[in-house]
Parts: C-alpha cells; sequence; structure tokens
C-alpha cells in the first residue's frame, strides 16, 4: 500500500533499501531526494496534465516518480542500476500510469522510445534528478538527438546550474552554455541544499529549466563546424581567440584576425 512508503523519511528509505540489500553507489551519482518540498515543487513547475507524457532519468526509488506520476499522463522512467527495479515495482505499485525501461540513458534510443511510449502523448517532458557524472553529457544528448521534447526540468550541481543557464558572453559563461542557448532557454528555478539528499553529497544542488526553441536563435550551415569552433575558443578561455582558435582549432592566426576585422570585433577578444 502506497501509505506504507514516505520516501522522504530517512528511516522508512532505510529500511526499504536494507530489506532489498542495496547499498548506494557513487559511480552511478545515487544521491537519493529525501526532502518531502522538492519533488512536489519539481512536479509543479513542470506543469503537466493528463496530455502530457514525462520522461525520467534515473528513478532511483521514485521519490519523484511518485509526484510526476501524481499529474502526467504517463511517466516512462529510464534506470540502470537493476538493484532498484524490485524497489521500483513496489514503491510505485499503486501507479498504472508508470513505465520502466531498464537500461543506460546515455546508450538508449531516446528517439525511438519517446515515439513508441508516447505517441498519443500530446506533448513530451524530460524531468529528472540527473546523475551528476553525466550531467552535461546527458543534457546535450537530449539537445542534439532533436527530440519531440518541450521542456527539460532537472536538478543539477549548483555551479552546472550556473554554467548552463549563464548569460552568454559572462564570466559564468563556456562552450556548454552556447550550445544549450543554441537549442533552448535555461534558467534556474531554485536552489537546493546537500543536506536534501541521501547520501548528502559535497555539493549544493539547483533545479534548472530548459525551454526547447522551436527554431535556433540563428541559422548555421553547419551545426558541428560551429560546436568544434566553440569547443576550441573555450578550450583555453584565458587565451584570446586569435591564440585559442590558432593553437587548438587549426585555424591561422591570420585567417581568425580577417574574420575578427570583419565582424568588426577587437582582435584581442577572448571566448
Ligand atoms: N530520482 C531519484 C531521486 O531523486 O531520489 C534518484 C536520483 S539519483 C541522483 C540518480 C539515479 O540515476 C540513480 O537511481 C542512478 O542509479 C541512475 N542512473 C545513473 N546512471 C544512469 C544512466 N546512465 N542511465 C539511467 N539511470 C542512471
Amino acid at each position: 500500500c502506497l501509505m506504507e512508503y514516505n520516501l522522504c523519511d530517512y528511516n522508512t528509505v532505510n529500511r526499504l533499501l536494507s530489506a532489498h540489500g542495496f547499498t548506494f553507489s557513487k559511480a552511478l551519482g545515487q544521491n537519493f531526494l529525501i526532502d518531502d518540498s522538492v519533488c512536489p515543487a519539481m512536479a509543479e513547475a513542470l506543469c503537466a496534465d493528463d496530455n502530457t507524457g514525462v520522461l525520467e532519468i534515473g528513478p532511483g526509488i521514485g521519490v519523484l516518480t511518485k509526484e510526476l506520476c501524481k499529474t502526467a499522463g504517463r511517466v516512462v522512467s529510464i534506470e540502470l542500476d537493476k538493484r532498484l527495479y524490485p524497489v521500483l515495482e513496489k514503491t510505485l505499485e499503486d501507479y498504472n500510469n508508470f513505465q520502466l525501461v531498464q537500461g543506460d540513458a546515455m546508450k538508449l534510443d531516446l528517439a525511438a522510445l519517446i515515439d513508441e511510449r508516447f505517441n498519443d502523448c500530446g506533448c513530451v517532458k524530460v524531468c529528472a534528478n540527473l546523475p551528476y557524472y553525466i550531467t552535461s553529457p546527458i543534457i546535450m544528448r537530449l539537445l542534439e538527438s532533436k527530440l519531440k521534447i518541450d521542456e527539460i526540468i532537472v536538478m543539477v550541481q549548483r555551479e552546472a546550474a550556473e554554467r548552463l543557464c549563464a548569460q552568454i558572453g559572462s564570466r559564468d559563461a563556456g562552450a556548454v552554455t552556447v550550445a544549450v542557448n543554441y537549442y533552448a532557454q535555461a534558467e534556474v528555478l531554485f536552489n537546493v541544499g546537500r543536506e536534501s539528499f541521501m547520501p548528502s553529497p559535497k555539493v549544493d544542488s539547483a533545479v534548472i529549466k530548459i525551454k526547447l526553441r522551436t527554431h535556433p536563435e540563428y541559422e548555421v550551415k553547419n551545426e558541428e563546424k560551429l560546436f568544434a569552433l566553440v569547443k576550441a575558443a573555450f578550450s583555453q578561455r584565458r587565451k584570446t581567440l586569435v591564440n585559442s582558435l590558432s593553437n587548438t582549432g587549426g585555424a591561422s592566426k591570420s585567417s581568425v584576425i580577417e574574420a575578427l576585422n570583419k565582424l568588426g570585433l577587437s582582435t584581442t577578444i577572448r571566448a
């Protein structure tokens, strides 16, 4: 019965996990939420309804999943750790709109999965407390795969949140900021302290919202080339663009200077 499992209660979670012989894996980024205000706030920010399909990455024991199931039409959660499958079967047994996908979110064909599982949903959104070791790769995978999704609301480390949501041109911006900004608009929704997790990590977190653009903000002929250029520009961010692009970007100094002149930009600017 659902009432048995308060997934934000430390003792309940401890009992549940030890009954399944589960121990936390640092390598899989397993820090489970035990703050009873965070998951409802994430679900509320997602504004899901009966017509919304939600893709979750890493349900853990289902604390966020449960909140998502209360409002969304369907919740499909990808979990890599097979030790959690019997736990999820128990904690989510009362929700018939929940589906578990066993596998690695970095390897599964997400476009096919979305087509297959959400074909009758009006819109699809992603919501997750992301495993920290794959925060940027998974966000970039979601964006670059051009999936049929509208919005991503995820918990990430606070530093990652600052970088992902930074203003272009600001000190916090990096290559990933430019990439995210190309596909979407990102903003920090709220901060979450390290004490909200079990076990408690060494860093604080934040929930961010990434709203996908229907069209990129500017037209790009060759996206691969653009991102290679951005990566090279930020790989030595303290150097001038002329130096970083000629050192790692495979361009000659004179061609970078010529391009900057054409754009009316100073030849001493940095990425
Ligand atoms: N959603 C739960 C919560 O908020 O308490 C758990 C979040 S925990 C930070 C990350 C979860 O992602 C863990 O359950 C972990 O096993 C799972 N995970 C790690 N790597 C994964 C991957 N590559 N694909 C799918 N799930 C993964």
